[in-house]
């Protein structure tokens, strides 16, 4: 018997009569021509904070791929699985993306996992273990800062990470060519998710400001 979640098949259902009857030309149109987004985002798995609910995106608009934290592990052609590697070179040599926007969001699980690394891992593979640990070094300096509070610390290393991943996205050459030439513009965004408050980052200095949106 096929079967899904009661509330899945909810949605499917609005989402028939609402979204896919009032766009059904646009995804006609997709299907025919193809993807071609401007914009990749990298995202946290977060149910709280999704690209598309948050820039109110409609088909074909956004390139999304969400992982825990927003992490962009550093280029490393090792024959390893790199799944979020893998997004990025498609959307940057296939699509061609003019943006890619790394957003991170307020209360992050595995943000709060890097901060307090001695907890157990989730099971014996502790896979979140291993992948937060590419913050390591600054979850472990902002972690012994004594001097803020456990909310202050969190949302530090929530957005160190994403310029970390910044200058990771910069590590693969291919974004680091076409920023150079002008063709790929790099972003960091972080969601307040109890506020719905966008900050964007600053290219300058790095600093999270709120953008003008009114
Ligand atoms: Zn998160």
């Amino acid at each position: 018997m096929a079967h899904l979640p009661d509330a899945l098949l909810d949605g499917y259902r609005k989402f028939m009569s609402g979204r896919y009857s009032t766009e059904a030309g646009r995804y006609r149109s997709l299907a025919r021509e193809g993807q071609a987004p401007d914009t990749m985002i990298i995202a946290c798995c977060d149910s709280r904070a999704a690209p598309e609910a948050i820039f109110d995106a409609g088909p074909g608009e956004l390139f999304v791929v969400r992982n825990v934290a927003n992490l962009v592990p550093p280029y490393a052609p090792d024959g390893e699985f790199h799944s979020t590697s893998a997004a990025l070179e498609f959307a940057v040599q296939s699509l061609k993306v003019k943006h890619i926007v790394v957003m991170g969001h307020g209360r992050c699980g595995g943000i709060r996992a890097a901060l307090s690394p001695a907890a157990a891992p989730l099971s014996p593979g502790d896979f979140i273990g291993k992948w937060m640990s590419l913050v390591a070094p600054a979850a472990e300096a902002v972690a012994g800062n004594t001097m803020m509070t456990a909310s202050e610390r969190q949302t530090a290393l929530e957005r160190i990470s994403i310029r970390y991943s910044l200058a990771n996205l910069r590590s693969f050459p291919c974004v680091n060519i076409l920023e150079g030439k002008g063709r790929l513009t790099l972003h960091g965004a972080w969601f307040d998710i109890s506020t719905g408050e966008l900050w964007v980052m600053n290219k300058d200095t790095g600093d999270f400001e709120r953008p003008d949106v009114d």
